[in-house]
């Protein structure tokens, strides 16, 4: 049996960096400041200078950096909030808890991303803000986004769970909008041992309100003025992503040259992605033509190798949804994905050997 190829190797990652990673955790260990530590502050420092924007929030999961970063900018029942149908539950989910009502979108079929050309016929008198999601480290078409949402005065608000690091027109995802929202999950491209996640923003207003709603909406100790979350980054993870973050660019250029590797021995994987995009590869996803996924996927299983789907069925599908009154149809485009999209093991250690293995298996 040869070795087994995972999805990723977090394992790998923190064996390469252990020795800095173990003193970062002991010492917040021996300070015992495990709430709001100063680790937590200097890593808001540090992603907001690496993002590029005046503030950095830390929360307890990129969940929350959504949920909260909506409700900082008051949207609420009655609202609509236009968002993509081919996205990890919690982008839609976090708008449906903040009371709003979530507004599907059909995708492009090569980025997966939602297709800006679409979006103006789902406005609405109601609509208060659009959540695009950066699938897979994939940036949108930003220029045409900012265009509608000047044009229709919405808020903006990016989903970056998946693109830490990505760029559109060498200006990072997250910073074109009011805010953007960051994840920590260790899956990510810039991962925690845990949950976490960050709002990232140039608005003083928002990020003040963040900071309050992140700590049972006080401000000043043992002082409510609005009702809050228990939702903080822990000083434990904010101390071990203060090590990973030095890393994250060596990191994400070792994704896009092994992602390089698999669009040569697999081409015409990678599509869409002109000049103006860095795709920083969070997830490498091919597709699978003629009901052929299952096969390959045992074929790939057969050889020890990982592969998973994101998503097998689209968020307008979801019986959560149901009562949105959507039916299997509404979304060509992204139906079609959902059926054939296949994501390959994808993460930094992966070896050329490896990638090569993987190739030869599906072809
Ligand atoms: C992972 C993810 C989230 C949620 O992040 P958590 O940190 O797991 O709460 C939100 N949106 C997208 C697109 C994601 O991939």
């Amino acid at each position: 049996m040869q070795e087994r190829i995972q999805m990723t190797d977090l394992k790998a990652q923190y064996t390469a960096i252990k020795p800095e990673i173990d003193t970062a955790i002991q010492s917040v260990i021996n300070e015992t400041s495990f709430i709001q530590g100063k680790p937590v502050s200097l890593l808001e420092e540090e992603v907001a200078r690496y993002c590029g924007v005046k503030f950095a929030v830390g929360v307890a999961s990129g969940t929350d950096a959504l949920v909260l970063a909506l409700t900082a900018l008051g949207i609420g029942s009655q609202d609509e909030v236009i968002t993509t149908l081919f996205t990890f539950i919690a982008t839609a989910e976090a708008i449906s808890r903040v009371g709003a009502k979530p507004v599907f979108c059909d995708i492009d079929p090569d980025t997966y991303n939602i297709n800006p050309d679409k979006i103006v016929e789902k406005i609405t008198p109601r609509t208060k803000a659009l959540l695009p999601v950066h699938l897979y480290g994939m940036p949108c078409q930003m220029d045409k986004i900012m265009a509608i949402v000047k044009e229709h005065k919405l808020k903006l608000i990016e989903d970056c769970a998946q693109s830490f690091g990505s760029e559109y027109k060498n200006k990072k995802a997250g910073t074109f909008g009011d805010c953007g929202c960051l994840s920590f999950f260790p899956a990510k491209t810039l991962g925690c041992y845990g949950d976490g996640g960050m709002i990232i923003t140039d608005n003083d207003e928002v990020a003040q309100k963040a900071k309050i709603l992140r700590n049972h909406g006080s401000g000043k100790k043992y002082y409510y003025g609005v009702h809050g979350f228990n939702s903080r980054l822990d000083t434990l993870q904010a101390a071990i992503l203060r090590v990973k973050l030095k890393y994250i660019d060596l990191w994400i250029n070792k994704r896009i040259e092994n992602a390089k590797y698999y669009d040569e021995l697999l081409p015409g994987s990678v599509r869409g992605i002109g000049p103006e995009y860095k795709h920083t590869f969070n997830y490498f996803t091919i597709r699978i033509k003629d009901n052929k996924r299952e096969e390959v996927q045992n074929r790939l299983k057969e050889k020890s190798i990982d592969s998973a789907i994101y998503y097998p069925l689209c968020l307008h599908l979801q019986e959560v949804y149901k009562n949105l009154g959507y039916q299997a149809g509404d979304f060509p485009v992204a139906e079609q994905a959902q059926r054939e999209v296949l994501g390959l093991p994808m993460y930094p250690e992966l070896t050329k050997a490896q990638i090569k293995q993987i190739a030869d298996t599906i072809r």
